[in-house]
């Protein structure tokens, strides 16, 4: 029988060191499944580090912010409420405090809370970006399966869903504005341009999605166009829309265009 203890050690500036029992591992016959880490001693390693490091982490931040920066004084607290924060390890229940703001600073808020302040979305950026890419990619049911599946968390069909509305609202925002006409210049700033390296190739589609329910066929269908350009030696770029609710097509077309180097002339008009 063997076993392998895993243990953090946490030092901070002004603190010992901190050890913190991570796991414990048990081996006893050598078998092609007993040889290394499985996949679920990764998923409780990693999510077990994740709870302590975050515990460490919020208590070293919570400290630096009990005084205040300007004079010096205590931030008395006023309170504590909890906010769930999701991470690709797991779900942490953080306890968060408002602070009672300094008798120095204004007095326009009565109290702050340090941890909101820094955790704006409940969710970790990671995450966030796993499940946008998957549920853009494959069913809500399907990402849930596969993040559960490789780690150690607890997903939701419902909460992804909303996180990759946020996430696709924030990039519609960074959109440019749509434009008439998307060529700049004159036929003599045209032929100065460079000649591209290699030919680009963009392919344009559309089809119909019908909904699945209602009276007939016809209730609830939209109509999506995606388009995909390409080129030698670059990654391929894509774009999609649905017609009935897209204000800006030319400019995604635009984008994506752009994103592949491809400079505008006279030979595509937008
Ligand atoms: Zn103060």
């Amino acid at each position: 029988m063997m076993k392998i203890r895993i243990q953090a050690i946490i030092d901070t500036d002004n603190q010992k060191s901190i050890i913190e029992d991570i796991a414990c591992l048990e081996r006893d016959e050598l078998t092609a499944e007993t040889l290394g880490l499985t996949l679920n001693d990764a998923k409780v390693i990693s999510a077990e580090i994740q709870r302590k490091m975050i515990k460490h982490q919020m208590k070293d931040f919570i400290c630096h912010h009990r005084f205040c920066l300007c004079c010096g004084a205590v931030h008395h607290i006023k309170g504590y409420n909890t906010l769930n924060y999701r991470t690709l390890f797991g779900k942490i229940i953080l306890e968060n405090p408002r602070l009672e703001t300094c008798q120095c600073q204004p007095q326009s808020q009565s109290s702050f809370s340090p941890i909101s302040s820094i955790l704006t979305e409940h969710i970790s950026p990671g995450l966030s970006y796993l499940e946008a890419k998957w549920a853009s990619l494959v069913s809500y049911g399907q990402t849930v399966k596969l993040l559960e599946e490789v780690l150690p968390l607890e997903a939701h069909p419902s909460s992804i869903f909303n996180n990759l509305k946020n996430v696709s609202t924030r990039l519609e925002a960074e959109v440019g504005e749509e434009k008439y006409a998307y060529i700049e210049g004159c036929q003599r700033d045209w032929n100065q341009l460079p000649r591209p390296d290699t030919p680009i190739t963009v392919c344009l589609d559309g089809g119909y999605v019908h909904a699945r329910e209602g009276n007939n066929r016809k209730a609830g269908w939209f109509e999506v166009i995606v388009g995909k350009s390409m080129q030698e030696d670059h990654d391929p770029k894509r774009f999609g829309y649905v017609a009935n609710y897209e204000k800006k097509p030319k400019r995604k077309l635009y984008e994506m265009l752009h994103a592949q180097g491809l400079q505008l002339n006279q030979d595509i008009i937008l």
